[in-house]
Formats: C-alpha cells, structure tokens, sequence
C-alpha cells in the first residue's frame, strides 16, 4: 500500500514535471527584428534586408530577410530602412559616480590629491544616495544604446556588485555590468590632506591599499568575496612589478581580468611586465611599449574623455571661468589633442588590439550620462580612428577584451540579443551612434522611437 501510494506520488508529480517543462517551452518568447540593413563590425560587411531571430533572452538565427521564415507566434518588430548593430559596450565607466566640476577657487581651496573635493563628496555621503544615482545613469547609458559596461571602481564597498545584481534580478533597468567593486591602489596621491583622524575609514570605502604583495592578494581575495567579474588597479610609480604580479596571479587563479589604470610610462610597464590583461588609458605609452603589449596579448582600452574640450563644455554651462582660466585651458587641451591624434596614429600603426572606454564620472550639463558616454566614445574618430574601428572598439573588440567574447559584441547566433538601431549607415556618419533610435537587451526591447513614427 506504502509503495503504491508512493508510485502515485511520482506519477503525478512526474507529469507536474512534464507539463511544467511544456509551459515553460511555450512561454520562450521569439521575436523576428527586421531591418534594411545590418552592420556586422567584425567583418564590415552589411547584411540588407536583414532578419534576426530571437528566442529568449539569445539570437538564435541572422540572415537575410529571404533566408529566414516567420515562426509560428512569432512577434515581428520591423525597423523599416534603419541599420542594425550590436549593442554598444563600454569597457571603462563610473556608474556611481557623477562629478560636479567645482568653480576655480573651489578646487585650489580644497584641492586634496586627484578628483576632491568631489570625490570625497561622493565617499563620505550616504551610499544609499549614491546608489540611486547608480540606478540612474546605468538606465541612462542602456537608453542611449550602451547595453553593456565594465565598471572599474568610485561605487563604495558593494555599489557595482548590488547594482549589477538589481539590474540582472529585473529591479532597475540598466546595461549588463561587469563590476569590480574596490579599486586597487597604492598610497599615492588620491584624497589626502584628511582629517588624519578620520582618513583611513574614509579612504577603505573607497579604496583597496596595495602594500607589498600580501596586501595585494589579500585585497584580490577581499574583492573575490565581494563576488565581482574584473580587478581594477591603478598603477602609478609608487606600484612594483612584484607588488601588481601578486594581484594578477591570484586574480587569474579566480578566473578574474585584471585592468590596470596606468598613463606614465613607467606605470605601463609595470602592467606589461606583471601581465595585466588590459592596460586602461596608456596616454604615455611608447611604440616599443604598444610592441610589447601586441606580443603578450594585451589590451590598450583608450579613453578619449578629455578630448576635444571636454572640461570646458561641463564647466561652461555651470561655472563662471576667468577669462584668463578659460584661455589658459584651452591651449592645455588643444595642446592635449595633438598629442592625442598622435597617440591614436600610433596604436593603429603598431597593432595593439584596442577597445574604448569612456571613464565617464562627470557630471555634462543637458546630456544623460549616456548621451555623454556615447559622444565621449565618437571623440576617437575626431582623432583619427576610421568609424568602421570605433564601432568595433565599442561592440566586438571589447567584448573580446572583457573576456565575454562567446555572449555579447557581435549580432550571431548563441549570443545574447543585445541590438540597436540607427537611421543612417554609422560606417558613413559614426555621429548617427549618438541617435540610437532602438535598443533591445536580452531580447527585450528597451526603446524603439522608430514604431512611434
Ligand atoms: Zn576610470
């Protein structure tokens, strides 16, 4: 009777089983996205008229439109003549982290070390407050078409790791977030002139100290507790090699990247010769450095975010500059951009393989911080790098430099379906990129102001 009963209770829960698996095959969504035409990055070549087919949360076929039949219950979303990409990738950004650039005598009144006061604003005030404004740049940058974004550090103790895990949980909207959580860093010159009473608990919000190379696999570890998907270290000339070795290994034994931040050149070498898998910025870098840097593999994640005036149009709206300030900055950045144009003639020549970033933390009065990031990123093409390249720095390249090559970067099948559109050809105008007029995250459409029309 026993075993009858208990053969019961299997047969039906068997057949829960069976027609929970067949609920759950019929609920997987399938989208068909037509469009005239889709950019494949990594090629070049364009694909017109263009079909995807999307199931779930993954691209499960891409052809012409011809190539593909429409499934049974499939939903059709047709874009008419715009031009499809992947979803945009920013592969260095500050979602937590949104300076208001502070008049002149502000900042020399209480100028300590790199960033402050704004930066100590952001430390000190509550975290709760802060993760809002994380939540709001993060739906900000997806809107603008950024549907994936490796944070490297300024988010407190646990802003990245809890924003990511909100965004993945469907509690706030935002970009796929590779997130690092404390930034690595030595003694160097970030925030100081504290209250000596204070400092250090101010500082260990914020910062991760590397003091020999315990410290530094301790700090690895203590991030690897914070559950994060990349390190971020910023290297300066107080850094050694031994020192950023240790951190790279016991990340690699966690699977983990590292990025190393590092613009002098003895900073990038460090990087080099400890192995960091991406080095973030390399303003200074020299061509036997990007020679070395090609050879092991590593790569070069540009961050053209001072381009072009940059701190003269976020200051201008909101702060009254002296005449001779004003001046002064702008043969600083003009000054800038040369070296900046040569700097990019100079990564194309040597073959370093290269992505972009946008290091965006700053506050750009009337733009979101997506519409910031995405004209931050076109800055590479104002300085030389043909617009068929910045669209790869932005999808497939950085993709391939996160790690996350076989999930997102690419319009193939397997991948996530992370799209966008744009009216035009971007290979022809690459400003069209700052007009993403529809976006699609994990098969899910985010904004298409083209079915409004
Ligand atoms: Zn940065």
């Amino acid at each position: 009777m026993r075993v009858r009963k208990y053969g019961l209770f299997l047969a039906v829960l068997f057949a829960a089983l069976v027609s929970t698996a067949q609920l759950g095959a019929q609920s997987v969504a399938v989208t068909l996205v037509k469009a005239g035409r889709l950019l494949d990055p990594r090629t070049g070549n364009v694909l017109a008229p263009a079909t995807v087919l999307i199931e779930g949360d993954k691209i499960k076929q891409v052809g012409l439109s011809s190539q593909i039949g429409v499934p049974a219950g499939a939903k059709i979303i047709d874009l008419g003549n715009a031009t499809l990409l992947p979803g945009l990738i920013d592969g260095h950004t500050h979602l937590l982290l949104d300076i208001v650039v502070p008049p002149e005598a502000e900042s020399q009144r209480h100028l300590n070390g790199k960033f402050a006061p704004e930066l100590l604003l952001a430390i000190v005030e509550s975290p709760t407050k802060r993760a809002f404004l994380g939540a709001q740049m993060a739906r900000e940058d997806l809107e603008s078409g950024i549907t994936t974004v490796r944070n490297l550090g300024h988010s407190g103790i646990d802003g990245d790791t809890e924003l990511r895990d909100a965004i993945n949980a469907g509690r706030v909207p935002g970009p796929r977030i590779l997130a690092s959580a404390r930034k690595l860093i030595t003694r160097g010159d970030y925030v100081q002139n504290l209250n000596p009473a204070l400092a250090e608990s101010i500082l260990q919000q914020e910062f991760l100290f590397i003091d020999g190379a315990d410290q530094a696999r301790r700090a690895i570890r203590q991030n690897v507790f914070q559950h994060v998907d990349v390190i971020k270290v910023t290297a300066d000339e107080n850094l050694t090699v031994a020192e950023l070795s240790a951190a790279v290994e016991e990340a690699h034994r966690n699977h983990l990247k590292v990025a190393v931040h590092a613009v002098d050149k003895t900073s990038i070498q460090t990087a080099i010769d400890a192995g960091a898998d991406s080095i973030e910025h390399g303003d200074q870098a020299t061509d036997e450095q990007f020679k070395q840097m090609r050879d092991k593999g590593i790569f070069l994640d540009l961050t053209p975010t001072a381009y072009n005036h940059f701190l003269l149009k976020i200051m201008e709206p909101s702060v009254v500059l002296t005449p001779a300030w004003r001046s002064a900055r702008a043969v600083t950045d003009t000054h800038h951009d040369q070296l900046y144009d040569q700097l990019v003639q100079r990564v194309l020549k040597s073959g370093v393989k290269f992505a972009a970033g946008t290091d965006m933390c700053w506050y750009w009065p009337g733009k979101t911080c997506g519409q910031a990031s995405v004209t931050t990123l076109l800055n590479l093409h104002a300085a030389g790098v043909p617009a068929l390249d910045v669209i790869r720095a932005i999808t497939v390249n950085a993709a391939e430099m996160l790690g996350w090559q076989d999930k997102i970067g690419a319009i193939e099948p397997g991948k996530f379906a992370d799209l966008v559109a744009v009216t035009d050809d971007p290979a022809t105008d690459i400003t069209e990129v700052e007009r993403v007029r529809f976006v699609m995250k994990n098969g899910e459409v985010v904004k298409n102001d083209f079915a409004a029309h």
